[in-house]
């Protein structure tokens, strides 16, 4: 059989199982590090034996809706390559956009940062290669993602200081912008999280107690002794959270104002204090 009689029928077993077939090319073309047009170029040669046993191990992980990202063993997130496997959420386009938003609001090039719950590392190196005079500290309560994100801004010529930490249970800095993409998804709505989600990504990294809202809960209360005068908070939040995030620190910072922020899609997904 040929490449592209390979892929059909494989194609079709994946979309049985309700998994998304187009991951097979994806996947593939990038263990094979091939372009799009070496595959079209390649469509009617016949698939040597090892390349087919590949395509159905590929196919088999996809059918148990082990996520594309996982398979491949990174993903690009603002400019960085980033390794992601099972320790670590995969990042996801929308928090892009919350690393666009600080950047074209923070000029200065002097500031420290704090990143709370880094996970891949994602915002941090994101934001330690945009502005490399930025103090970037990044923490996480996972050793295991915390691992993985110091290979990652290694990998990216980037210097951050990791610090395992419960939000600021081992932190003792104050910083000008503290950031966070906590886990927000109610432990009630795990029949909303898609199957890929569910069954592969680390549950602490995604689900949060009080309706999602506890990691805001403590951020709020504990950011009072760790924000500099005139220092900024960025959140990532569910769609659905914007007004009780905003009522979480309204309380915890009166004087402040707090804005909230829709995303491409045009959800609520970020709340901004300053
Ligand atoms: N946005 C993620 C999702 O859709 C959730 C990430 C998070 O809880 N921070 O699965």
């Amino acid at each position: 059989m040929n490449y592209a009689q390979v892929f059909s029928q494989l194609e079709k077993e994946i979309s049985l199982a309700g998994a998304e077939k187009e991951a097979l090319e994806y996947v593939f073309l990038a263990k094979k590090k091939w372009t799009k047009t070496d595959y079209i170029l390649k469509q009617n040669d016949s698939v040597p034996q090892k390349d087919y046993q590949l395509l159905v191990e590929i196919t088999k992980q996809l059918k148990e809706h082990y996520p594309a990202q996982y398979l491949v063993g990174e993903v690009e997130f603002h400019g960085a390559r980033l390794q992601v496997d099972k320790r670590v959420l995969i990042p996801r386009p929308e928090t892009e956009e919350l690393v666009d938003l600080i950047l074209k609001e923070n000029l200065e090039d002097d500031l420290s940062v704090l990143d709370i719950g880094t996970g891949s590392g994602a915002i941090a190196i994101a934001l330690a290669k945009e502005k490399p005079s930025w103090f970037v500290t990044a923490s996480d309560l996972s050793s295991e993602a915390l691992a993985l994100a110091k290979e990652n801004a290694d990998n990216n010529q980037v210097e951050i200081t990791f610090s395992q930490s419960d939000v600021f249970s081992t932190i003792s800095e104050s910083f000008d912008l503290i950031i966070s993409n906590p886990p927000y998804i109610a432990k009630e709505a795990i029949n909303e999280v898609d199957s890929n989600v569910l069954l592969h990504e680390p549950h602490s990294a995604l689900f949060a107690d009080n309706n999602g809202l506890a990691i805001y809960e403590k951020i709020a209360k504990e950011s009072k002794n760790h924000l500099k005068q005139n220092g900024k908070i960025y959140l990532e939040i569910g769609y659905e959270q914007g007004q009780l995030v905003k009522e979480l620190f309204e309380t915890s910072f009166p004087s402040k104002t707090i804005r909230i922020i829709k995303d491409s899609f045009g959800l609520d997904r970020m709340v901004v204090i300053l």
